[in-house]
Formats: structure tokens, C-alpha cells, sequence
């Protein structure tokens, strides 16, 4: 299975399906062709360097184990440059590497495809993928694009899933705003854990551990403050992670300095001399190698840390949302 087959692709329709679908009497519309083949609801569309094909249908759990089997044979995605699918209960999607003549590779799948849907027992058009049931004579149907995919589905569970749509988009909508408390909350978590890391290092204690302590409050900051659940947040606290031990690092060495300097000799040194000094000890050669070295072992260790609290959270990406255009 194929997560996320339809994002990172604009939708458009090209000459090549506009001429298939012209011969089989499909629609185009919205960036997609979309009409029934051979019993079933079929959406076409092109991608950058790809098309794509996607089939409404009602497919179980089993249904999708044996069409599974057939999509494991590699000699079958050979022989129609099939690149990725995707089986949910609703749909197939299956990706074709765009070069010269796939269109005909499509053809000729799509004159196998549906008797093989057909064996393994997958409801088609007729069957309404929403509700599970047929759509009666006297009952009234639309065609629903669900995520890129045109659907025949009740007038009914039309609306109902157009209203789980609109729902589902508010609730992204207020998730973007989260989006920044979690960044602010990231970024307070790795200073915090750089506070810690900068006194260690005063102290002289081995630091490098302390890296793991930034990485998990970065991410702590982050769901502290209701961070939003989405793939961006693993970047956010590896960036913030690195953010932390910079800073840590670089507050190590300022209290260290002071206390050369100013805690020292406060008659002749000034806080000002600080920085003077961090300027002059990082174009010193001889300081230089081992500051860059005890930055280098914390930020590893951060983004280990980081890393291995952020694979454990792994599953938790909700990025996808239900989007749906009512086509006809
Ligand atoms: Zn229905």
C-alpha cells in the first residue's frame, strides 16, 4: 500500500486521456476524466510524470488481500509500467510511469482490470462505496470526486459526505493555528534543554547525554502547547533540537568567559568584554577544534534523541483530510 499517492501532484487531464475518454464517452471535468468502464466508475488524470487511474468500488477486507496478491506479481506491474497502487475499501489507485505510450498500457489494463475486479468479487457502479448498498431504481445518485476519485453515490450520502468534507476542513483549518503554538512550544523546550546543556558544560560535566534532554523537551514544548499533529512537527523539533544545543553551546562558553573575564576581575573586564572575547576565542585556532567538537557530539546526540522519541510517535501523522467536489 502507498500512503499519500494522490498528494504533491496537480490534477489535469491530457491530450491523451481527453482522446480515450472522448472514445468512451467519459466526462472531464475538475482536472479528472471520470464515466463508467466495463461496470465501473474509473477517474483518469495526469500527474507530473505520472497518470493515474483510480476504480470506485466496494472492496472487503479479504477482496483486498487477494487483489494484493495479484499486485504482488511483479511480471503483472511489468507488463502495464504499473508504479504504485493503493487498495482502500472504497477505490483502487494505480500509478503509471508517464512515457511514450502509457496511455496505450492504461488501455489495455482497463480491458483486463474490471473482469479481475468482477472474479474477486467487487461491487461497481451501482453500488454506492458511502452507505454500502445498492442504488435502487427511483432512488436519485450523484457522482462525488472523494479525494480524486469519482464515486456514483446516493443524492443522500452526497451530502453527508460533502458535510463530513466541510467539517473536516474547519477542524484543519484551526489544526494550521496549532501549527505555531507547537513551533513556539518546540523552541521554549530546546532552550530550556540548552540552559541545562550550556551549565553543564560550565561545570565540565560530559554534555554529549544532554543532547538526548533537548531532543525530548523540544518535543515536549511542542505537544505541550498543543501542537498540531502532522508531519511538519518531526522537522520542527529536529530544527529546534539543533536551535537548542547551538544555544546551549554558545551560553556554555559566554559563562565560561565570564568567568575568566568579569567574575574574575570585574575592576578591568565588563560584560561587554564578553563577546569580544567569544569573537577572538572562535577565530582562535586552538579553542576552535574542541568547541566545534563538543557542538558536533551534543547536536548528534540531540537529534538521536530527537529522533528516536520522534520514531516511536511515528503513526500518529493525521496529515490526510476528506475532500470532496460534487461533479454531477
Ligand atoms: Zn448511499
Amino acid at each position: 500500500m502507498v500512503e499519500n499517492i494522490k498528494k504533491g501532484f496537480e490534477n489535469m487531464v491530457g491530450s491523451a486521456i481527453k482522446k480515450y475518454a472522448k472514445e468512451k464517452g467519459l466526462k472531464v471535468a475538475n482536472g479528472v476524466a471520470y464515466g463508467v468502464v466495463d461496470g465501473y466508475m474509473i477517474t483518469l488524470t495526469d500527474g507530473s510524470g505520472i497518470k493515474t487511474l483510480s476504480v470506485s468500488g466496494a472492496i472487503t477486507d479479504e477482496i483486498a488481500a487477494r487483489l494484493e496478491a495479484k499486485f504482488q506479481d511483479k511480471k503483472f506491474l511489468g507488463q502495464y509500467r504499473i508504479g504504485q497502487y493503493k487498495i482502500l475499501r472504497e477505490s483502487v489507485t494505480i500509478v503509471f510511469a508517464d512515457t511514450v505510450g502509457t496511455m496505450k498500457k492504461i488501455i489495455a489494463f482497463l480491458e483486463i482490470f474490471p473482469a479481475i475486479l468482477r472474479e474477486n468479487g467487487v461491487l461497481g457502479d451501482g453500488f454506492c462505496t458511502v452507505c454500502g448498498n445498492y442504488i435502487d431504481a427511483g432512488f436519485q445518485s450523484n457522482v462525488v470526486l472523494v479525494n480524486g476519485v469519482a464515486h456514483r453515490v446516493h443524492t443522500h450520502c452526497a451530502t453527508a459526505v460533502n458535510q463530513r468534507s466541510e467539517v473536516e476542513n474547519d477542524i484543519h483549518k484551526t489544526e494550521d493555528k496549532k501549527l505555531g503554538r507547537g513551533i513556539i512550544g518546540a523552541l521554549l523546550g530546546s532552550l530550556l534543554g540548552g540552559v541545562v546543556w550550556a551549565v553543564a558544560y560550565y561545570m565540565g560535566w560530559f554534555i554529549a547525554l544532554i543532547g538526548v534532554l533537548i531532543g525530548f523537551l523540544s518535543k515536549k514544548g511542542y505537544e505541550f502547547l498543543g501542537g498540531k499533529v502532522c508531519k511538519a512537527k518531526t522537522a520542527i523539533i529536529l530544527v529546534t533540537t539543533l536551535i537548542g544545543a547551538a544555544f546551549g553551546q554558545i551560553a556554555g562558553d559566554f559563562a565560561w568567559i565570564a568567568q575568566q573575564t568579569v567574575l574574575a576581575d570585574p575592576v578591568n573586564y565588563s560584560i561587554l568584554d564578553i563577546p569580544y572575547n567569544y569573537i577572538m576565542i572562535l577565530t582562535n585556532p586552538e579553542f576552535t577544534g574542541s568547541m566545534i567538537w563538543s557542538f558536533v557530539q551534543g547536536a548528534f546526540f540531540a537529534l538521536l534523541g530527537a529522533y528516536v522519541i520522534l520514531k516511536k510517535s511515528h503513526t500518529e501523522n493525521k496529515d490526510a483530510i476528506l475532500n470532496t467536489i460534487t461533479l454531477e
